[in-house]
């Protein structure tokens, strides 16, 4: 019987590992050196929040991967031999596979700051960062927090949700500028710097993490001068793919592991999904590298397809995102990059009191509507995935606001001052389509 092995049991390894079971027989096993068994790794915040247990993050029963014949190894996969086709692993015998499946994930970045391997000095990636960061939070006061992105800022809310201080040193002008427009990124700052306990400065950098006797960190110098005393230094400057076990072999690798649309990589039989998978050539206009949860589970959606025989190209459709800073709410559809493009204007729409902003991209000449970020409410995914399909142009896409939008008893009074503003500041005369054609517009199609 062929065996398909898959290194790694995240959303994107087990994934491939289910859709394979339910289309084959063939024989499955899953290596993975951070736990047994699978679990949300979105969720780990809550964990340390006390909202759950770790056991209540792991999807699926302990008995379900026994059931579907999925063999588990908990064990570190040290070496690939590409040609015999053998794994070499820490504390298991070598192991034959026919078909090799790569889903390593990543691993937080540690840019060769001087003491970043002092005691208190951690990212936050894995079930072992989750119970580090629990033992070197234990009774501490303050923080520093290096990296301004989401998972700096899920770490911010962890560590307020226990009273400590937090400072994060943000190199950019703006919250998360490197991948927000200025205009929203400074909407996330406002609403971030109504948190007590939370301190951000801008445009500072970590030069030195300085320790005490016992080598833990006792405070933090910025490349301006500034000391800050901290117990706790979380490294948030991204993540980047976890491949350096594969760097040595013959494996193509750049930042991650190079695949074809198929997935394939220039090894025979060997797949790579996921964060640790990089497209030699980007699809649409998607990142070469995506590494969120949805692109992983699609990967091994997609390579699954391809291991029980029906060949198939990893499609996806428009770029998609959702997220929380603290308790605002963010979502973006199709594309609006921190720069407008030269042929892109934008339209901005704020509340400022309900704490809710609109950013709607569109092409100036041709009015096409290109994407929007929201925060502080929610819009219909499969509404803007039709209207980026179908090239809507952003007059359609305002006049039918109502029907994308997922919260109607809060938005039923923003909804004219959208299209009042927008038809004010670009001299348009856009009317919100009546409650009939947008009851239509759901039955048709969402
Ligand atoms: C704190 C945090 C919050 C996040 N929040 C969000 C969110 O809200 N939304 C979102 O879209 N994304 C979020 N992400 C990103 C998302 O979790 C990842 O994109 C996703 O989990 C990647 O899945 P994966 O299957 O590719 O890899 P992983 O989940 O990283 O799994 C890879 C596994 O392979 C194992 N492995 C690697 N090398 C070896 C080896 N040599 N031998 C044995 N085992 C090995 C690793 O230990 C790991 O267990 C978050 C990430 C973090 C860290």
């Amino acid at each position: 019987m062929e065996h398909v092995v898959i290194i790694g049991n995240g959303i994107a390894g087990v994934t491939a590992a289910r859709h394979i079971r339910k289309k084959s027989d063939k024989r499955i096993t899953i290596i993975s050196s951070e736990s047994k068994y699978f679990f949300s790794r979105t969720a780990l915040m809550y964990v340390y929040m006390g909202h759950m247990r770790f056991e209540d993050i792991q999807p699926y029963e302990n008995h379900f991967w026994k059931k579907n014949r999925i063999d588990l190894i908990e064990d570190y996969v040290d070496e690939v031999d590409f040609q015999s086709k053998t794994l070499k692993l820490l504390q298991t015998p070598p192991i034959h596979y026919d078909q090799l499946i790569l889903a390593t994930g990543s691993k937080s970045n540690k840019f060769g700051w001087k003491g970043q391997d002092y005691h208190g000095v951690q990212g936050l990636y894995s079930k072992k960062d989750l119970d580090l960061m629990e033992q070197n939070t234990r009774g501490i006061k303050e923080a520093v927090l290096i990296g301004g992105g989401l998972i700096g800022v899920e770490m911010a809310e962890m560590l307020l949700s226990r009273d400590i201080n937090v400072t994060f040193l943000i190199r950019e002008k703006t919250f998360w500028g490197n991948a927000l427009p200025e205009t929203d990124s400074n909407f996330v700052t406002q609403h971030l710097k109504r948190h007590h306990g939370l301190t951000l400065l801008f445009e500072e950098e970590l030069d030195e993490i300085i320790p005490d006797d016992s080598k833990r960190v006792k405070e933090i110098k910025t490349k301006k001068g500034k000391i800050i005393p901290c117990q706790f230094v979380g490294l948030a400057a991204g993540v980047s793919p976890n491949v350096d076990f594969l760097k040595e072999s013959e494996l193509e690798i750049d930042k991650g592991i190079l695949v074809n649309p198929d997935l394939s990589t220039n090894q025979k039989d060997v797949y790579a999904i996921g964060d640790c998978a990089q497209f030699k050539t980007p699809i649409n206009d998607r990142a070469p590298l995506e590494q969120v949860w949805y692109t992983g589970r699609m990967m091994g959606e997609t390579v699954a397809q391809t291991i029980v025989g029906n060949q198939m190209n990893y499609k996806p459709s428009h770029w998609f995102n959702s997220a929380k800073f603290f308790d605002l709410e963010y979502q973006t559809y199709g594309r609006v990059w921190s720069e407008l493009k030269e042929n892109e204007s934008s339209f901005v729409w704020k509340h400022d009191k309900d704490e809710v902003s609109l950013n709607f991209v569109f092409d100036k000449n041709s009015k096409e509507f290109k994407g929007v970020n929201t925060f502080g409410l929610r819009l219909r995914h499969e509404l803007f995935e039709k209207w980026l399909t179908e090239k809507a142009s952003i007059q359609e896409v305002l006049q039918n606001l109502k029907t994308a939008n997922f919260d109607p008893e809060f938005f039923k009074s923003f909804e004219k001052d959208v299209v009042d503003a927008f038809n004010h500041q670009f001299g348009e005369s856009v009317k919100l389509a009546p409650k009939k054609w947008w009851r239509k517009l759901m039955l048709d199609k969402v």
